[in-house]
């Protein structure tokens, strides 16, 4: 059965139309054109959901936890922070993890995300043997996923050294055979996809890259990893390899069109230029990053470049798109001390490069999944916006509060007007 939602406007990467229906049919768009019926969705203006490309659901529990100097540790940075998440993640169980995450998605939802890609790593007991169900961790993440009707592409992510042992796993063999497990186990979940990654060069060995690198490629999966988060990461690369992270993903075929490299903040010009010889996307993770001191990443280059950009909220400080997006962009001013600096080809905005930064396209489109987001046009935000200017008022003034209504694969699965009275 087809289905017609008829908004007061449809907004895309580069403006908004009025008198365009959107008719979905088994959860998928099948048509966006101009009719004059269909369910009225009135105020309202309809977009795509929001992509947030990098999570880890459970960071969720150090909210509020982590902005303050721990006296053993007086000069703080993003390795301190690293052993107070430490000790959260040692503590979850199945249940607590199943928990969090779905604080975590639900929180996303009502943010506009309608689909998160969870890049998970805790794996096994806390004393590092493997549960009766050896994917049992990350089984529990998709379901919270499933609870809560978020689109998620899970992640089994492999650890060889370093953290805690309960992230770690003997060899690539036994990490892959849980991959294995889990994307047939994913197989014929409406909402559940699975990819493969490795945490980073700094957790796992060359040889390792290569086995999952070429385990992606052979599957067609999509492949993840975090490089260039930190400067000390990138020395000891040198140290161990000879070489900065990126060219040693190159160097082991981790690089491809498939794969994503998350933060990529201190990726210098030859990274760049592999990244975009191998058709590689980077996500960045804007509050994050800000957050933990990490830096900015190069931005304009990225765009120069054209390398594929998607944001993540990653530690969740922060849950919301709007404000990743703008980040990047205010960043690249506060750095280059120009306005308007993320501007794509011949545009004279960088919202729509932006916005497809934050949904992966540029607007509606017949044949992708139903997930969207409801935009409330009375909003005080948005008041008195040009229907031209709406969608940089979106990205520059407004943030995801101005979401009434959040839709999945065609169903409605957050409203703020249901949870009023
Ligand atoms: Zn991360």
């Amino acid at each position: 059965m087809s289905h017609t939602l008829l908004p007061d406007l449809v907004l895309d990467a580069y403006g908004a139309q009025g008198g365009v229906g959107v008719t979905v049919e088994n959860g998928r768009i099948v048509g966006v054109g101009s009719t004059k019926r269909g369910e009225r969705l009135p105020g309202k203006a309809l977009a795509p959901g929001f992509v947030n490309d990098h999570s880890h659901a459970f960071q969720r529990g150090l909210r509020g936890a982590v902005e303050k100097i721990e006296p053993s540790h007086p000069l703080d940075d993003f390795w301190t922070w690293r052993e107070r998440m430490y000790a959260v993640a040692n503590e979850l169980t199945t249940d607590s993890i199943r928990k969090v995450s779905r604080r975590c998605y639900e929180e996303m939802l009502s943010a506009g995300y309608t689909s998160v890609t969870e890049f998970h790593y805790v794996h096994h007991r806390s004393d590092g043997t493997p549960y009766r169900d050896p994917t049992a961790l990350a089984k529990a993440v998709a379901r919270a996923a499933e609870d809560t009707g978020m689109r998620l592409l899970l992640l089994p992510v492999a650890y060889a050294r370093g953290g805690i042992p309960r992230f770690r796993d003997p060899s690539v063999q036994a990490f892959l055979e849980r991959v294995d497990t889990l994307v047939e186990w994913s197989e014929g979940r409406s909402l559940v996809g699975a990819g493969v990654a490795a945490h980073s060069v700094r957790a796992v060995p060359r040889g390792w890259l290569e086995e999952i690198g070429e385990y992606a490629r052979r599957n067609s999966l999509p492949l993840h990893i975090h490089a260039d988060e930190q400067p000390r990461e990138i020395k000891e690369c040198q140290a161990e390899h000879g070489m900065r992270p990126i060219e040693l993903l190159a160097r082991a075929g981790f690089l491809g069109p498939r794969t994503t490299i998350i933060h990529a903040t201190h990726a210098n010009e030859k990274e760049l230029d592999l990244l975009s010889e191998h058709g590689t996307s980077v996500c960045a993770c804007p509050t994050t990053e800000g957050n933990l001191g990490d830096g900015f990443l190069p931005a304009e280059e990225i765009l120069q470049r054209n390398i594929r950009l998607s944001v993540g909220s990653d530690s969740h400080v922060r849950i919301d798109p709007c404000e990743e997006l703008r980040e990047l962009e205010t960043n690249a001013r506060r750095l280059s001390g120009r306005r308007n600096v993320l501007v794509a080809g011949r545009e004279t905005s960088p919202t729509p490069w932006l916005l497809k930064a934050g949904w992966d396209h540029v607007g509606l489109k017949v044949g992708d999944p139903a997930d969207f987001i409801e935009i409330d046009l009375s909003h005080p935000a948005l008041a008195d916006v040009e229907i031209e200017n709406l969608p940089s008022a979106l990205v520059f003034g407004a943030g995801s509060g101005v979401f009434a209504g959040v839709w999945v694969e065609g169903r409605k699965v957050h409203g703020r007007d249901d949870q009023v009275g």
